[in-house]
Order: C-alpha cells, then sequence, then structure tokens
C-alpha cells in the first residue's frame, strides 16, 4: 500500500514554518506569562485522528452513533480534571478560555446584569467585562483593579463598591497581576450581597495545583481556566462548579436544571457545536500529568524563578509593580523612565527576550505604549531553568533596560548569548 505523505514532503511550506518557529523559540527566552510548553504527549494527542470525530452532546447522551471509545476519552478528562482541582463538576468542552467565560454568563445571568471585573488595563481580561468584549456590551460592568500606588487590591474599597453597586456576579482572577488572590476575602464579599464569585485561573492553575496559591474551588461557586497556559494542556478552556446553584430560588426560581446543568447546557446547545475531541483527549494527558510529582516541583519552580528574577532585577535598582512578585509573573514599572513600556518590550525582543508592553497600577501613559513590561517564568521553567539561571537572565535584561536608546549597539551580542545559554535546555514539546 501506498504511503500517505508527512507534512515535510505534502506542505513543506507550513512545515518550514513550524520549524522555524521552534528554532526561534529554542534560541530566544520565552518570558510571555501566559504562555509555556506542552508534552509531546499532549501534542500527539491533539493532532490524533480524534480530529474527525463529531460527537454533539455529553457522555451517554450524544446526537452521533459511534462515540464508545470518545465517550470514554471525555469522561477520563472529566474524571481526571474533578480529581485534580477537587471539583464537583467539569466540562471540558469549551473551544478556548474565553468561550468558558462566556457560558458562565449564560448559565449565571440575564443580559444587562452587573458583573464586577477587572478592566484589561487593571490587569483583567476581555471577558470579565471589558467594553469591547461582548461582556461589556451585554453586561454592565462595575470596575475594580488595584491599587494604584501599592499595586495590591484594596478590599474595604472592593467591598464599598459591591455594597453600593450590588452585582449578581463578582469575576476574580486577572492576567497581570504579581500577587496571590485571597479568594476567602473575595468570597466574604460576594456572601455579603448575594453575588456569585467566579474565579479565572487562567492564568495560575498551575501554582494553584502546586499549593503556592490558593486555592478557589472550595469558595468560588464556578472557577474557569484555560488548558494552555502554565498548565501544559492543548489550547482549550474548562469550567469548574459546584452541582447546586446556591442562588437558584432567589435568581433562577423557574430553573429545572440547578447549576452543573444550566452550565453544560450553556456550552452545549447554547454556544457551541461538537466538542474537539482531539483537544479533549490532549487536556486529559494534560490533566495526568499535572497530577505527577514533576508537576508539582515544576509550579513550585516557577514561582521560584519568579522571585529570584524580581530579587535580581530590584536589585540592579529597577522598579517593579507592587514591588515583587508572590506568583508566575513580575512587572517591570519604567514609570519615572524616558522610555515606554512598549519600547522596552521591542528592545528586548530584538536582543532575544520574548515579552510584552504592560500597564503599570498608577499608569500615566496610554495603553497603546504603557509604561511596563510583563514577565513570566513558566516556560523558562518548563525548559528546565532554575534560580541561578534567573541572575543571568536578570543580568540581559538590565542591559537591555540600560541601553533602550542604543539597542542596536548591543542587541546582536546579547542575543547570541542568550541563543547559546539555551543550548543547555530542552523544549519538552520538540522532539529530537
Ligand atoms: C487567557 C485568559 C483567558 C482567555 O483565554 P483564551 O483561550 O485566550 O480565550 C481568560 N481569562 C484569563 C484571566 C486569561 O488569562
Amino acid at each position: 500500500m501506498e504511503r500517505y505523505p508527512n507534512l515535510k514532503e505534502s506542505d513543506p511550506e507550513i512545515y518550514s514554518l513550524i520549524q522555524k518557529e521552534s528554532e526561534y523559540e529554542s534560541t530566544t527566552l520565552k518570558m510571555i506569562a501566559s504562555e509555556s510548553y506542552a508534552s509531546y504527549s499532549v501534542l500527539e494527542a491533539c493532532g490524533s485522528m480524534l480530529t474527525d470525530k463529531y460527537a454533539e452532546g455529553y457522555p451517554g447522551s450524544r446526537y452521533y452513533e459511534g462515540n464508545e471509545f470518545v465517550d470514554c476519552v471525555e469522561n477520563l478528562a472529566i474524571d481526571r480534571a474533578k480529581v485534580l482541582f477537587g471539583a464537583e463538576h467539569v466540562n471540558v468542552q469549551p473551544y478556548s478560555g474565553s468561550p468558558a467565560n462566556q457560558a458562565v454568563y449564560r448559565a449565571l445571568l440575564k443580559i444587562g446584569d452587573k458583573v464586577m471585573g477587572m478592566p484589561v488595563p487593571a490587569g483583567g481580561h476581555l471577558t470579565h467585562g471589558w467594553k469591547v468584549n461582548f461582556s461589556g456590551m451585554d453586561y454592565v460592568q462595575i470596575p475594580y483593579g488595584p491599587d494604584p500606588t501599592t499595586g495590591h487590591f484594596d478590599m474595604n474599597l472592593i467591598r464599598e463598591t459591591a455594597k453600593r453597586e450590588r452585582p449578581r456576579m463578582i469575576w476574580v482572577g486577572a492576567t497581570a497581576y504579581p500577587h496571590k488572590i485571597e479568594y476567602k476575602d473575595f468570597a466574604e464579599i460576594a456572601n455579603e450581597i448575594d453575588a456569585y464569585l467566579v474565579a479565572d485561573i487562567s492564568h495560575i492553575n498551575a501554582i494553584i495545583i502546586a499549593g503556592m496559591h490558593p486555592d478557589p474551588v472550595p469558595c468560588c461557586d464556578v472557577v474557569t481556566s484555560t488548558s494552555h497556559k502554565m498548565l501544559r494542556g492543548p489550547r482549550a478552556g474548562f469550567i469548574l462548579s459546584k452541582l447546586e446553584d446556591r442562588f437558584q430560588k432567589k435568581y433562577h426560581p423557574d430553573d429545572k436544571w440547578g447549576l452543573a446543568k444550566r452550565i453544560d447546557r450553556a456550552v452545549f446547545p447554547g454556544l457551541q457545536g461538537g466538542p474537539h475531541l482531539h483537544i479533549i483527549a490532549g487536556m486529559a494527558v494534560a490533566f495526568k500529568e499535572a497530577m505527577s510529582d514533576d508537576f508539582k516541583k515544576y509550579g513550585v519552580q516557577i514561582v521560584r524563578n519568579a522571585k529570584s528574577l524580581a530579587e535580581s532585577l530590584l536589585g540592579k535598582g529597577w522598579k517593579l509593580a507592587g514591588n515583587g512578585t508572590d506568583t508566575h509573573l513580575l512587572i517591570l514599572d519604567f514609570r519615572d523612565k524616558d522610555f515606554t513600556g512598549k519600547e522596552a518590550a521591542a528592545a528586548l525582543a530584538k536582543s532575544g527576550i520574548i515579552a510584552n508592553f504592560n500597564m503599570v497600577p498608577g499608569d500615566h501613559r496610554s495603553p497603546f505604549v504603557t509604561s511596563g513590561v510583563r514577565l513570566g517564568t513558566p516556560s523558562l521553567t518548563a525548559m528546565g531553568m532554575k534560580e541561578v539561571d534567573m541572575i543571568k537572565v536578570a543580568n540581559w535584561i538590565d542591559r537591555v533596560c540600560r541601553n533602550i536608546k542604543n539597542i542596536d549597539d548591543h542587541a546582536e551580542n546579547i542575543k547570541n548569548e542568550i541563543a547559546d545559554f539555551c543550548k543547555n535546555f530542552k523544549i519538552p514539546g520538540i522532539r529530537e
């Protein structure tokens, strides 16, 4: 029988672009805080022939025949997530983090309801009620965010806002908050005003699993997450929830489903069609990996690396938003410098350090240039880097930031040093 061609043979253009990206990522420091590296096993499941499968519905009640094996795949993903996070109910079908959050709105609220969430410039996500997103168009955002002077949440102010505005739901989760989030404090506030409390742990799931960050599952009605980012699964979303709706009588008196079933119905048929079973298979693989001791070590090391990096940068006189980190990310604060976050991020990228410009609490510059650069450690940690390596990384960052205005005289050298240094480490998903 004739062999089908592989990608290299059938589409050399795309094959070579993927090779180039692998080479690029293998020779630079990927410090995008929302990224990490999936294992080869995860990629293998995602690239499997499950891509072709249609199975609208949920395990045991599908609209198509022939689902014996994919039902097992989805059930495994669900059961593993339940164990991993200690959740009562899990939905693994959301196509990504944003659709997962959309399903939560659909399951809990009515159009026009008030939602407390952080605006994007304050470190929130688009789907937490930002104006250009469906969440800000269909619902009313009551904004909150870190205190501009301390960079930490001011829980008294947040309580005051909540009591005055009485939102129906509170989002707690961020894309650029370098400190621990105390879900218990938010739960107290939510209880005082009968609001649903929903945590979005997309950015921090692995450090929660590793015990380095408070766990939202016991005190939130719903928890959403991506399975990519530091969890190192496929690009997808999932939703953890309680089975029962504690406000069923008050807010959903005519509903016969209850919280868990309402979320499932919001995902399918409310928002989506067929589940992506190849991705759900990859998710199941990632959840299994995340139960291992190695994964916990990785989660612990992410935070140790971020702290080591923060310490080194502070030691060299750089300022950090909130003065440091106790998570996976830190934000360089250039408010008092004569260059912007955007210029700094571009200079870093030219020198082989890939990050993004980001607003700093109390920023006086526009969101299009900002005064900050967000740096994350998950990818470097997944490659095997430790605290001592962060000292070297801090040295390179320091050299770039001291030479922003004449970066062309330095970028090439720094870039070459970094490429050399990266040879000591390995990206998990790249096969030799
Ligand atoms: C990344 C992220 C999302 C959205 O995920 P996508 O998969 O990009 O849609 C939602 N919330 C938070 C806090 C995130 O960091």
